[in-house]
């Protein structure tokens, strides 16, 4: 949906020895053009970004997703943000969402092409409502994403661990998942091991288990998963990061999709098979998901 509230973001360096960064920051129109034609964002989608949920105010995990802009950053090269910085522009924005659930955006690009200086903004907007994937479940599909599983070691400028604004491939899987009836996908390698899906980690239940594919695999590592893992380890389950096989997926005793603005949405179907939806253990891992969490 859109933005509600934006900021532009005069990026200050890693190391700027201040604590105030209110003057850096420019509230602006988000319905109005802000971004020179020549931004390399807009042109080539080279920039990271990350997406925060934010419940009644509260924006979640806000360190765990700075954390991985900057780990994203450095994957393309762009210079280090300054974490402070972008946190306060988090808490700026937060304070102007409404009640409910909305999402905060954190856009780091490269700049304007020959520019001398990245370009950074926060937006917040409401939240697509979720409450049917999470109550009822999704159809998914695997749709092969082309590389094995060890194309991320062989071939690091893919960028595979990096949350770049390079999402067409990701929109058009999903589009592709449409086509085919179901709601969403799951990749996989073109040697047959799960991946993620194009929004979203995947979580597989074996019994006490909880499985997701290892983030060596290429894959972005999903603050949503971690969040979930410490929490059911916490409880006394076993969680596990593993090469998952493909073919090994329909065989799950439940499965799910978790990102930060839907949270945990149960797979019923994988490409026509059946999986059971766990609706209690789904509303527990919401009921936690929608808790405040830092
Ligand atoms: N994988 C991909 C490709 C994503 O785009 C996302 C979120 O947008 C995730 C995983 C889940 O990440 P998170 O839980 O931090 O939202």
């Amino acid at each position: 949906m859109a933005p509600s509230y934006a900021l532009l973001i005069d990026i200050a360096p890693a190391d700027a020895d201040r604590a105030d960064f209110a003057d850096t920051f420019t509230v602006i129109d988000p319905a109005q053009p802000a971004l020179p034609v020549g931004e390399l964002s807009a042109q080539r989608g080279d920039g990271v970004f990350e997406s925060i949920g934010l419940i009644d105010g509260h924006a979640q995990e806000v360190t765990a997703h700075l954390e991985r802009l900057a780990h994203s950053a450095e994957l393309c090269d762009l210079p280090a943000p300054h974490l402070s910085q972008w946190r306060q522009a988090v808490a700026q924005v937060a304070a102007h969402a409404g009640a409910g659930e909305a999402v905060i955006k954190l856009v780091l690009s490269r700049g304007v092409e020959g520019g001398q200086s990245p370009t950074g903004w926060v937006t917040v907007a409401p939240a697509t409502d979720f409450a049917a994937s999470r109550a009822d479940g999704i159809r998914v599909v695997t749709l092969d994403r082309g590389c094995p599983l060890d194309a991320p070691a062989r071939a690091p400028w893919l960028l595979s661990g990096a949350k770049t604004l390079s999402y067409a491939v990701n929109m058009a899987a999903l589009r592709e998942a449409k086509r085919r009836g179901a709601d969403d996908a799951i990749f996989t390698t073109s040697d047959g091991f799960v991946l993620e899906a194009p929004t979203a980690s995947l979580i597989l239940r074996r019994g006490d288990t909880f499985v997701t594919p290892a983030p060596t695999g290429g894959i972005l590592h999903g603050t949503t998963q971690v969040s979930l893992f410490a929490r059911l380890a916490a409880q006394g389950f076993a969680v596990a990061y593993e090469e998952v096989p493909a073919s090994t997926l329909a065989s799950a005793d439940a499965a799910w999709l978790v990102s930060s603005v839907r949270l945990a949405a149960p797979i019923i179907d994988i490409d026509g098979l059946s999986l059971p939806l766990e609706r209690e253990l789904t509303a527990s891992l919401n009921a936690y998901l929608l808790s405040g969490r830092d």
